[in-house]
């Protein structure tokens, strides 16, 4: 009886180790780093660091129905972007992105696949890294500006971006426009209402393979639509990663 009760508690007490170290294992490759990047990190832009500017920047894509179509509202705005493609999109949407580049927008890099870095080892982590920069290579930008999905990393994201030469930009302002229950109006609001001098406008071109409602970005573009001109009005000038001072 008392042998069973011994040997009951030890069986406890060794997944209560497990489960400890499992924790640990996962504070150390993943929360800690998260974290630190996405506040901390003195060499992660958040904010442009320029008064009287803001940012724009698209995730997510490039996406055939929605992307052309920002381009045209950019174009017809005079604004420039950035946009973080995910390069299992990008390869099947060349023409979109040469389109980006001889307009005159950056083209940063937004992972290979969308994962999530924070649940993602050492050998997705690389073959990530290696497979956006050999795109962005091929495509001719040697300025690699990078935003990790969800603005997560791992223990060794740092490493790769260094590696590659790369350059984190996070954002400061989302509008939750992937939502399914977004619309043009609570977009404009949001947008409007979250801009402070130095922000940068995280939004979406993209979506149907990273988890935005169907249809999401058609809002998004009808509320920038209003965002723009009412940010044009409000004295603001766009600007691009290049542009921007880190602080
Ligand atoms: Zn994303």
């Amino acid at each position: 009886m008392y042998g069973m009760k011994w040997n009951r508690k030890w069986k406890w007490s060794r997944l209560a180790a497990a489960l400890g170290l499992l924790a640990g294992g996962f504070t150390v490759h993943s929360v800690i780093p998260a974290l630190y990047h996405k506040h901390r990190n003195p060499e992660v832009l958040r904010r442009t660091g320029v008064p009287g500017t803001v940012m724009l920047t698209f995730d997510d894509g490039p996406d055939p129905d929605y992307t052309g179509r920002l381009l045209d509202l950019l174009k017809k705005e005079e604004v420039k972007a950035a946009f973080f493609v995910v390069t299992r999109e990008a390869v099947k949407e060349e023409v979109l992105i040469d389109r980006m580049l001889s307009e005159g927008h950056v083209v940063g890099f937004h992972s290979m696949d969308h994962q999530n870095a924070m649940v993602r080892g050492y050998l997705h982590t690389r073959k990530d890294f290696r497979t956006g920069s050999e795109f962005m290579k091929r495509k001719g930008i040697s300025d690699i500006w990078y935003r990790p999905p969800w603005g997560l990393t791992n223990l060794f994201s740092w490493h790769f971006v260094r590696k590659y030469g790369m350059r984190m930009v996070l954002w400061d302002v989302m509008a939750e426009d992937w939502e399914k229950g977004a619309t043009a109006g609570s977009i404009r609001k949001k947008c409007l209402s979250r801009v402070k001098d130095g922000s940068i406008l995280c939004l979406h071109d993209g979506g149907r393979r990273t988890g935005g409602a169907p249809g999401a970005p058609e809002k998004t573009l009808e509320a920038l639509t209003y965002v723009i001109p009412a940010l044009k009005e409000a004295g603001y000038r766009f600007i691009l990663p290049s542009e921007a001072v880190f602080r």
